[in-house]
């Protein structure tokens, strides 16, 4: 169901225009206004669901199910080095429309306007560190 004030439900439902690269039943896929880098695509789920943690498992399926061809698409069209996959969610991490959407970010070299920086910290953390961690992560799904 479209959500009310939600961008990229009107997107979905044609109230607001958009560049399609791809749509079916469950899926609708467009550009990213921004154009991180040429071919920047969002790909999102039709029904509305606001982040990754109430998205259902179905929602979540048919959106990545998506991808790989729509990633294909991309490549094939301009050949880039490689593509970037990330969904925000959060405001402390990035998100600022709140439905769930998946960027397809095209690489073309270091230089190209996309900057996937993080640092590493993996010599903070000892083996039995790690399996601390996992293991209370694992206790929450
Ligand atoms: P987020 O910051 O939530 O991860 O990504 C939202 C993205 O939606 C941004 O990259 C922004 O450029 C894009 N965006 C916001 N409004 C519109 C719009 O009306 N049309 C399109 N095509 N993209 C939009
Ligand atoms: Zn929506």
């Amino acid at each position: 169901m479209e959500h009310a004030d939600c961008i990229f439900c009107k997107i979905v439902s044609g109230e607001i225009p958009s560049s399609k690269v791809y749509e079916d039943d469950a899926v609708y896929a467009f550009l990213d206004l921004s154009q991180v880098t040429k071919g920047h695509t969002l790909v999102i789920p039709k029904k509305h669901t606001k982040d990754i943690y109430e998205t259902s498992d179905e929602i979540a399926g048919d959106l990545f199910a998506r991808v790989p061809k729509i990633a294909k698409g991309i490549k094939e069209t301009f050949q880039p080095l490689g593509i970037n996959m990330l969904s925000n969610t959060g405001e402390a991490a990035g998100q600022s429309v709140f439905h769930l959407h998946m960027h397809l970010i095209p690489r073309y070299g270091k230089e190209d306007g996309f900057n996937p920086l993080w640092k590493t910290n993996g010599d903070a953390y000892s083996q039995d560190d790690l399996l601390t961690i996992s293991k209370e992560i694992n206790s929450n799904i």
